[in-house]
């Protein structure tokens, strides 16, 4: 299946490569690091809705972006979706988006979650949330990340290596928030509070805490979402667990959220149909299908997220841009490392 779609595309590669001009014609290339079935859903009725057919690429968001910038201007990609706004900024920086302007966009989206200059739109968040064991107790005291950092913690914490997009855009979001000195002396006392050194995905974090081999833990909120609507057996992890979102307390600022988004390439043959597609995404229908694929929540202002969520609670967003998010992680990284966060 994949090889077919990847020859498709070679082949526009090699019509753009001649004489032919290249304009809409019917058709937008996705370039894709998102894997879901429900996304493959969205692209069918788009086509039903409008007559425009997709063509789609899948790999890892660094690959996509590479290619996108070796195909250069003869690349047949026309938008490029992938997660989290270290990613989306690693796009901005590698050249490959161009700005768009659309009404329906700036009406739809809030403006933390798109790029101040339009070269990426958000199109569902996750917010990196406090999880524990239930069994265990209540921590009482532990309402925000920087609480985290607290002795009062120390053995109790599993979360995942610094190597990780998630954990660079949290303490770029500290950064940002509270400047890099607050953000060196917070990753050192959580590293301090280590229950072992990091290991494994956010799903390992949700099963050592639910096991109890951690008290505390640190995990996007969707993973819980799988393992609140999965089988027995997941749904018995999700049970032992409590969740806290952090900075709650009024005039605080909100739980860290992150993005999947999507941006117009900088040579996109098809640019109008790329927007379309990028507006109809926000469609309330749309939205639904795009953030449920993945247990995420809309992007678009006002709609709820799924059932699987919603158990978890509502909650206030840090309202952060998502740009200024991506835009910090070098120096997040360099942070983890003095702090010995491996
Ligand atoms: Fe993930």
């Amino acid at each position: 299946m994949k090889k077919l779609i990847l020859g498709c595309v070679a082949a526009l590669a090699v019509t753009a490569c001649g004489e032919t001009e290249v304009g809409d014609n019917g058709e937008v290339n996705v370039y894709s690091s998102r894997h879901y079935d429900t996304d493959l859903a969205l692209y069918d009725d788009f086509t039903e809705q409008t007559g425009i057919k997709v063509n789609r690429i899948e790999a890892e968001a660094d690959a996509l972006i590479e290619r996108i910038q070796s195909e250069g201007e003869f690349s047949p990609a026309d938008l490029l979706i992938t997660v989290d706004a270290g990613r989306l900024w690693r796009a901005e920086e590698a050249g490959v988006l161009s700005a768009v302007e659309s009404d329906v966009l700036a009406e739809r989206l809030p403006d933390h979650l798109r790029h101040p200059d339009g070269l990426w739109f958000g199109l569902s968040t996750r917010a990196r949330v406090i999880i524990y064991n239930k069994e265990a107790g209540v921590p009482e005291g532990l309402d925000t990340y920087a609480d985290l950092a607290d002795p009062a913690w120390k053995g109790a914490i599993c979360i995942r290596s610094s190597s990780n997009i998630y954990n660079i855009s949290l303490l770029s979001s500290i950064i940002a928030n509270d400047g890099a000195a607050v953000a060196e002396t917070w990753a050192k006392g959580v590293v301090a509070n280590f229950a072992r050194p990091p290991e494994g995905n956010d799903t390992a974090q949700i099963e050592s805490v639910a096991a109890g081999e951690c008290r505390i833990g640190v995990v996007n909120s969707y993973y819980l979402g799988r393992f609140a609507g999965g089988d027995e057996e997941q749904r018995a992890v999700f049970d032992a667990l409590g969740v806290i979102f952090p900075n709650q307390a009024e005039g605080d600022r909100g739980a860290h959220v992150n993005v999947s988004g999507a941006g117009v390439t900088v040579n996109s043959p098809n640019r109008e149909n790329a927007i379309a597609f990028l507006e109809y995404l926000t469609s309330e229908s749309a939205q639904r299908y795009f953030a449920d694929g993945n247990n995420e929540y809309p992007a678009v202002t006002g709609l709820k997220g799924n059932s699987a969520l919603e158990e978890m609670g509502t909650f206030r967003a840090d309202t952060l841009n998502a740009a200024t998010i991506g835009a910090g992680q070098t120096e997040a990284v360099q942070i983890f490392d003095r702090a010995g966060w491996n």
